[in-house]
């Protein structure tokens, strides 16, 4: 499929995502269809460099259109769908740049083979992963798509820093999804992943200690998120216009006014998108003025996001907090997607960043 069909079929896809986004959700179940959906379009393997059969969507500076597209409209149809996605690009994404190309042809392989990547960097209070005599001990947590991601790029901590490693999500690894304590991106699965004594395998581990911390990989990444936020901003404005025009609010004034600021808030956060994943995936600029633009977009789309949502809530009233109404979902799962690590520093260090320029 070429990018343009690809990301069509996508959009074709995106009224039965968000019919079964309400199932998902509401039963907290993660979105099979919709990933079988996308191993059959291809898209998960288009994140895959083209020497590699895929369409280097987020990987090739060639591929960055594709995957702006992709992100957005998998946002669109579902924001934990999009989640998912999002972290098996990234995992792709480090392991093109940081693996050798034996690692990287053996991880190509098992992406047309079906397998689906989660990144799991994050640790839980107690009990961080480590890797000590070939063996991992310990946890990582939040892990999305628990039980169904069936590999996944974890970070360790080693006697020579933090590492990266491919793992196999087997019997070996202890896998526990964690239902009922999220209050939005539910269908996302998250749980905690425990590793006993697991065998490191050989040729595991991706690039050098601290590569996973190098930036401006680290930070510029996070443009894939505002992607996904603002593919789900999108469908929040969109149903809000459908629910103003069915009450027959289209004419008054108020409406009309909240309405025109989400659309500014819907644009706002579509430009900042866009710009910062031309600074992420195609820019020459030096990785520092790199990281302080995608930082900068970063809280750019949030406080859009945010703001559109005080918005929606405002024009529809207590419709917007009642299941099923589409809204409600979206309101919860936007809330908690917006909880991306470290807001404070992102904006302060890009701010001083503009001091020191
Ligand atoms: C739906 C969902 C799925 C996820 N899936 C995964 C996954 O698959 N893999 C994974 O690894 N992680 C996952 N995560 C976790 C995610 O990567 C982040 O760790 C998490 O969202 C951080 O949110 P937080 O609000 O706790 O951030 P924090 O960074 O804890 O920020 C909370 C507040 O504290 C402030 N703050 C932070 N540090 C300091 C400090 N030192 N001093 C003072 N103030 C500070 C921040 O600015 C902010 O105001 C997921 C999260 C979500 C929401």
């Amino acid at each position: 499929m070429t990018p343009a069909t690809l990301s069509a079929a996508l959009v074709d896809q995106v009224p039965a995502m968000q019919a079964r986004a309400t199932t998902l959700d509401a039963e907290e179940l993660f979105p099979e269809q919709d990933f079988q959906m996308l191993r059959e379009l291809g898209a998960l393997r288009a994140p895959l460099p083209s020497a590699q059969g895929g369409q280097g969507a987020g990987t090739e500076p060639g591929g960055m259109d594709l995957i702006v597209r992709l992100l957005i409209t998998l946002g669109w149809g579902n924001l934990a769908v999009g989640r998912l996605f999002e972290a098996h690009v990234n995992a792709l994404k480090l392991i093109v740049a940081y693996g050798t190309p034996a690692q990287v042809g053996r991880v190509a392989a098992e992406v047309w083979d079906g397998h689906l990547f989660g990144l799991w960097v994050t640790d839980p209070a107690e009990h961080a992963l480590q890797l000590s005599a070939g063996a991992l001990r310990g946890s990582k947590g939040p892990c999305s798509g628990a039980g169904h991601v069936t590999r996944a790029l974890v970070t360790m901590s080693t006697p020579a820093g933090s590492q990266m490693a491919v793992v196999a999500v087997d019997r070996t690894v202890a896998v526990e999804p964690k239902r009922g304590v999220l209050q939005g991106m539910r269908a996302c699965i998250n749980g905690v992943a425990r590793f006993h004594d697991t065998p490191l395998a050989d040729d595991a581990l991706i690039g050098g200690p601290g590569d996973y911390l190098r930036e401006p990989l680290l930070s510029t990444g996070a443009w894939r998120t505002s992607a996904v936020t603002l593919g789900g901003l999108d469908a929040l404005v969109a149903a809000t216009r459908d629910q103003l025009a069915r009450r027959g609010h289209q004419d008054a004034l108020l409406q009309q006014d909240r309405f025109g600021h989400m659309l500014i808030a819907q644009e706002t956060a579509r430009l900042w998108t866009t710009a910062a994943a031309q600074h992420a995936e195609a820019s020459q600029a030096p990785a520092a003025d790199q990281v302080a633009y995608v930082n900068l977009a970063r809280i750019a789309v949030e406080a859009a996001c945010l703001d559109a949502m005080r918005l929606a809530q405002r024009a529809l009233g207590l419709a917007a907090f009642l299941r099923p109404n589409p809204v409600e979902r979206l309101l919860r799962d936007l809330a908690v997607y917006l909880r991306q690590p470290a807001p404070d520093s992102v904006l302060t260090e890009a701010a001083s960043h503009a001091f020191s320029a």
